[in-house]
């Protein structure tokens, strides 16, 4: 091979070898951020975005902006499973009830305005769908109907060396954080499930309310009151004296979370954040709609926790909670309280896309926008009557409460939103159990509707890719 050949050869294997490195690192890392309102259905996240933006559909995430994706959610538990032999005894809407497979009949759903109403999910079942893609009766924290622990999707990527991460603006343990990595029988164990989440090796952040020396007005309290989701005495004492429990650094001051949010302060290993404050992180007095000014907002304890996880070379999975949508809709609340929370989360979801596109890129991470469940039933106001059956809430214009109305004080089987950024979850698509274009149309999407046991699979796919 003449002098010229050899330098040409030389120069295309250098060629080959340089496009082999840049295609393999196009999946240097694989992020995974869910995001669950709990309680937050398609009539919370109409209100919302009509307070905020004076549009139904205002939010870039419901314009389909940016890459996003909409589908619906079914969120049914096996407790909401009507059996066989009583399809044969109950005729007409009740035949519409969901079957164990993760489908129902769009066709005959939407005629009675109670059917979604009936049998639904709790917190800890949908939570166990959405971490390990498995049925099952409500109350249970990732047990399945045969009263066997199933593998969550946070243990499944850390055994592959990814990180995981649980956060909350309430209860530290309570049914949703905890489906990311506890399991027990009883979602009411939360001291049980702190300590589980907390000592084995699967979480690298952990933050919610459940301050044992704050009030839910984040005021000092006088003795210490262990809080029902969060560290035991015992936990507590060792959290607070040990320099690292169990590896955990762990901070409760606003400052700190938002240092380690902006970087001012290098991110520990693992982060274990307690603001100080019980219940949830907005105040709880009643007529002021003043949130506690010592208390992070999601968007601190988000950015923080992102930071902490971004360390990992592979890349990691969160579950982001907004918790306390799910509270103000069993009261029916109509209050400011309701709007303040879904703008913090909205306000989250935003810095989210920053940190995203300053630290990562949507090749690498993936962002996802949803409920456990609807609570409420919340629809519009003359909603339940036979000229306005599946009435939605109607706007005001921004900053003006929305005409809405609540037809229950507990949750719904409703299908819930679910919005996707990120070139990550592509196979999504090929996952729409049917298309409700019933539903879809009183809410202004196509009616694709994925189940909450369609997440865990779909993100396997993608951190198998690694
Ligand atoms: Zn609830």
């Amino acid at each position: 091979m003449s002098r010229v050949g050899r330098f040409f050869s030389h120069w295309t294997l250098g060629l080959v070898l340089a496009f082999v490195l840049c295609a393999g690192s196009v999946f240097a890392k694989t992020n995974v951020i869910l995001v669950v309102v709990d309680g937050g259905g398609y009539g919370a996240y109409r209100v919302a975005s009509q307070f905020r933006t004076g549009e139904d559909r205002g939010l870039p995430f419901m314009k389909g902006e940016n890459g996003w994706r909409e589908f619906g959610c079914t969120t049914y538990s096996l407790s909401g499973v009507v059996q066989h032999s009583q399809f044969e005894e109950n005729a007409g809407p009740q035949k519409t009830s969901y079957s164990e497979d993760g489908s129902y009949d769009p066709a005959t759903h939407w005629v009675d305005f109670r059917t979604h109403m009936k049998n639904a999910t709790d917190s800890a079942a949908s939570s166990t769908a959405l971490n390990t893609g498995v049925k099952t009766k409500n109350g249970r924290v990732n047990f399945d109907k045969n009263d066997k622990p199933i593998e969550t999707l946070a243990e499944y990527v850390v055994k592959r060396g990814f990180a995981a991460g649980a956060i909350t603006n309430v209860g530290a343990s309570h049914a949703t954080p905890a489906g990311v990595a506890a399991h027990n029988m009883k979602r009411g164990e939360g001291m049980d499930i702190w300590r589980e989440m907390v000592k084995k090796d699967v979480l690298s952040v952990v933050m919610g309310a459940s301050h044992p020396w704050y009030d839910s007005n984040a005021e000092r309290r006088d003795e210490m009151k262990i809080q029902k989701y969060g560290p035991s005495e015992h936990a507590w004492g060792k959290i607070t004296t040990e320099e690292l429990y169990y590896g955990w650094k762990f901070i409760e001051k606003r400052e700190d979370f938002q240092k380690i949010a902006s970087g001012e302060m290098a991110p520990p290993k693992k982060l274990m954040g307690l603001p100080q404050v019980s219940g949830t992180f907005q105040a709880s007095r009643a007529d002021e709609n003043k949130r506690n000014e010592t208390v992070p907002t999601m968007t601190e304890c988000a950015l923080a926790g992102l930071n902490v996880l971004n360390q990992n070379e592979k890349g990691f999975y969160v579950l982001i909670e907004s918790g306390a949508v799910d509270g103000l809709a069993h009261g029916n609340k109509k209050s400011r309280r309701l709007f303040d929370e879904m703008n913090e989360f909205f306000d989250m979801v935003d810095a989210i896309c920053e940190w995203v596109e300053k630290n990562s890129s949507w090749e690498e991470t993936t962002l996802v926008l949803t409920a456990d469940h609807e609570t409420g039933a919340l629809w519009g106001p003359d909603a339940d009557k036979e000229a306005t059956l599946f009435q939605t809430p109607i706007g005001k214009g921004k900053g003006v409460i929305p005409e809405m109305g609540y037809f229950t004080g507990g949750h719904t089987n409703a299908p819930v939103p679910f919005f996707v950024r990120g070139a990550g979850l592509p196979n999504l698509e090929k996952r729409v159990r049917c298309t409700d274009e019933k539903f879809g149309k009183m809410w202004g999407f196509d009616g694709r509707i994925l189940d909450n046991t369609d997440f865990v699979p779909a993100a396997k796919e993608l951190f198998d890719r690694q």
